[in-house]
Order: structure tokens, then C-alpha cells, then sequence
């Protein structure tokens, strides 16, 4: 996308706006595809959280992808944005049966991720298949807040539990129909993968009904300059050569799985939000824009980097920054940035905007979430308005007549 496609959109829509290039979700759906072209059965489960507008999941879908979801609502706009329900796979943490029985009934996909809940429904819907979430015990990534397959992580069976779970399946009677991991944000060394994916498959041998083993997700993509990014093309040669090599022992075509969500679509994100004050202090320049952790936590949040330019003023002097929000607390985007100069009412363009942007945004402040725009053949589509004052007071109950009561009794008195 141009810049001058990024403003135009501004023009057209306001600001602060979040924006999404439906080519590059593309060609990254398809980068994955190419990777693993010599597994006969590939699937790829776009995992909705990271971003969850109804129109994307339905690019998605026409893409060709399946749908990940974390909760029962996540299924439900997976149905609602046209998924089969045999192409929804749910996989949640901490959830209750019910919501996994409620999930079942709507045909989707299971996949249980504790020996509790595993028993408990395995008891009562013994032909209900369900995948299990195994926990192999193997950090990926060095942030102990993003990598899940660690000791002490929450998510998963532990591979220790293994036999355990196989009681549990005996005398249950039920079906395991495939073997899941995700064991974190971040694949940066194929080799820590592949020793994972072994764990995997050394899981798999003991259940003869597999349909499918799911490698969860974790792909890295660069956010600044001289980030590493998991390096698909070799990944996928790999884990393909040893996956296909793994059939062959099992005796059966088992479809390989995939969860992506960073890696389908951070890159295709924009956040465009506006200079509204530049701030000289003792110390530093502050540029505050009209939006703050509530339409963008991840740096407060992670620290993450996203770069910023000044797509108003492309070809500026490059002078030093620090972007910051209108919310009444720090909430700093970037500390000492190297930005074109910037003029108030200038246009910020904040990259890797497209996962865990949105779909974290919040109201705090009393602040509208921003409106989303789908990229599509060359023109802009509005994907969701601009929230309005409405939204904000939807589900609140104003109970006046609470305290005029109260005031009446003080005034007799
Ligand atoms: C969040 C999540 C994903 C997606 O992770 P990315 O890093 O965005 O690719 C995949 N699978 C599960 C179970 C998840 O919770």
C-alpha cells in the first residue's frame, strides 16, 4: 500500500483508523501454503484472536483457511462469517464443560487441553472426538511471558501425563482424533522446534484414530529493522520431510494443522492516528496522537516495537521523538524515535498493526474504538464503523430515580 492510499483513507474515514491489505494476507496464507507444498494434506487454522473482524474471517475463509478460536464466541463469528463448522477447531484454556459441550453441539472441532475436563467429557459424550493439547516441555522463544510450553506453563497435558491420559481414554472409550501443541509466540530456532514436533509424534503412536497432528503456531515475523523472523521456507522443508516420513510409519495420510494469526496478519496492518500536540520538553519532543493504549496496548503491554512514520511529511528531516497517547497515564508507543519531522495534524502510520492491535483495543477513557478498513483490489471498504456515544452507554443502566429518592427524604427532613 501507498502512503498516499493511507491518507486518502484518513480523508475518507477519519482518524484514528485501523487499516488492513487483504494482498498481503494473501501472499503470506500463500507463503505458508508453499512451505509446506509436499504434505499432501495441509491445513491451516487462521487463529481468530489476532484479529477478529467478521470480513476478515471471511477472507480468510475464501483463502482456502480453517478457523482457530479460543472461545465459544470466537466460533460463533466463525459461523457467522460462513466456516463450516467442521472447519472450526476450538481450543480453549480454563473453560468450563459447559462451554465445551455448548462448542460440540455446534459441531465444531474439540480439543481439551486438561486431564479434568478430558474425563468429564469423555465420561458423558464418549463419540464426541476430541484432539488433545499437549504440553512437550519445550521453551520456544526467550519471553517467559509468550513461550507456553515451558514447566509451569498453564496450556496443555504435560507430556509426563501421558499415561494418565491414556487411562483416561481407555476406559472413557472415547476417541482421540489429533495431537496438538503451541508452544509459544516465537519459533526462532527450527532445530528447538523440530525437537518439540518429535515429542509430537512420538505422542502420536499411541492413538490408532488420528485424523490430523497440529503444530500450533508461533511464527515470528520482523517488526524493526534486523529482526530475526522464522524462516518458513526452511521450516517447512523440514518438518515437512519428517512429517510425510512419520504417515508412513503410522500408516496413514494425516493432515498436518497449523494455528497462525501474527503471521497471516500483522504485516498487513496500518494504524493511522493523528499529531494533535507537539510537546517540547526540557528533555524531549513529544508528538501525542489522537489514540493511546486503549486502540494499541502491545508496546505498553510487551514492549513491542512497532515503527512509526510520518506518512504527511515522507521526505522530512529525520529528527528524534517520542510518540505518546491522549490517555491519562503513560502510555508511550516510542521513546526516541527517528521520525520525519513532525507538524501537528500530521497523519502517524504505526506497521505490524494487524495482530493483537484491535482485537485488544478497549473503551478506557471513555474513548471510541477506531474504525477498520479492508484494503481490497486498490479500494478502501469500511470493515467496522467508528464506534459513537452510543456504544459506550449501550449496557449501562442509568438508575437515576436511585438517588433522587434519597434527595427527596433529605429535603422533608
Ligand atoms: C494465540 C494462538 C495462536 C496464534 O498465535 P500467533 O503467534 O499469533 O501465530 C495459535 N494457537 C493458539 C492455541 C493460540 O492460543
Amino acid at each position: 500500500m501507498k502512503y498516499t492510499d493511507l491518507l486518502n483513507i484518513t480523508k475518507e474515514y477519519g482518524n484514528p483508523v485501523y487499516v488492513y491489505d487483504a494482498e498481503k494476507i494473501k501472499f503470506q496464507f500463500n507463503r505458508l501454503s508453499n512451505a509446506f507444498k509436499t504434505v499432501k494434506n495441509l491445513k491451516l487454522n487462521y487463529a481468530a484472536k489476532a484479529l477478529s473482524n467478521l470480513t476478515i474471517l471471511r477472507l480468510m475463509n475464501d483463502l482456502g483457511s480453517g478457523l482457530d478460536t479460543v472461545s465459544i464466541q470466537e466460533v460463533k463469528l466463525g459461523l457467522l462469517a460462513g466456516f463450516k463448522p467442521e472447519e472450526i477447531i476450538y481450543t480453549p484454556n480454563g473453560v468450563s464443560l459447559e462451554e465445551i459441550e455448548e462448542a460440540a453441539a455446534l459441531g465444531v472441532r474439540i480439543n481439551i487441553d486438561n486431564l479434568s475436563v478430558l474425563e468429564q467429557f469423555g465420561s458423558k459424550h464418549p463419540d464426541i472426538p476430541v484432539c488433545i493439547r499437549i504440553n512437550p516441555h519445550v521453551m520456544a522463544g526467550g519471553n517467559s511471558n509468550i513461550s507456553v510450553g515451558h514447566i509451569d506453563s498453564k496450556f496443555g497435558i504435560s507430556i509426563h501425563q501421558i499415561p494418565h491420559l491414556l487411562r483416561i481414554v481407555e476406559l472413557t472409550q472415547m476417541t482421540i482424533n489429533g495431537i496438538h501443541m503451541h508452544t509459544g509466540s516465537d519459533i526462532l530456532d527450527i532445530e528447538v522446534f523440530l525437537y518439540a514436533s518429535e515429542i509430537l509424534f512420538e505422542t502420536a503412536k499411541n492413538f490408532r484414530e488420528l485424523d490430523f497432528i497440529d503444530f500450533g503456531s508461533g511464527f515470528k515475523v520482523p517488526y524493526k529493522e534486523g529482526d530475526i523472523e522464522t524462516n518458513i521456507e526452511e521450516l517447512g522443508e523440514k518438518l515437512s520431510s519428517r512429517f510425510n516420513e512419520f504417515c508412513e510409519e503410522y500408516g496413514k495420510e494425516l493432515t498436518l494443522a497449523f494455528e497462525p494469526g501474527k503471521f497471516l496478519v500483522s504485516e498487513a496492518g496500518y494504524f493511522l492516528a493523528k499529531v494533535n500536540v507537539v510537546k517540547q520538553t526540557t528533555s524531549t519532543v513529544f508528538a501525542s496522537v489522537d489514540s493511546g493504549f486503549n486502540h494499541l496496548i502491545r508496546p505498553m503491554l510487551y514492549g513491542a516495537n512497532h515503527q512509526i512514520f510520518n506518512i504527511s511529511n515522507p521526505v522530512g528531516k529525520e529528527r528524534y521523538y517520542s510518540v505518546v497517547g491522549y490517555i491519562c497515564e503513560t502510555d508511550t508507543f516510542a521513546n526516541n524515535r527517528r521520525i520525519n519531522e513532525i507538524s501537528e495534524g500530521d497523519v502517524l502510520c504505526f506497521k505490524n498493526a494487524g495482530a493483537y492491535c484491535f482485537s485488544m483495543a478497549s473503551n478506557y477513557n471513555s474513548r471510541y474504538r477506531p474504525a477498520e478498513v479492508l484494503w481490497y483490489e486498490g479500494k478502501s471498504v469500511l470493515i467496522r464503523e467508528r464506534e459513537s456515544f452510543d456504544d459506550l452507554i449501550r449496557n449501562q443502566i442509568d438508575v437515576k430515580d436511585l438517588f433522587e429518592a434519597k434527595n427527596q427524604k433529605a429535603s422533608i427532613k
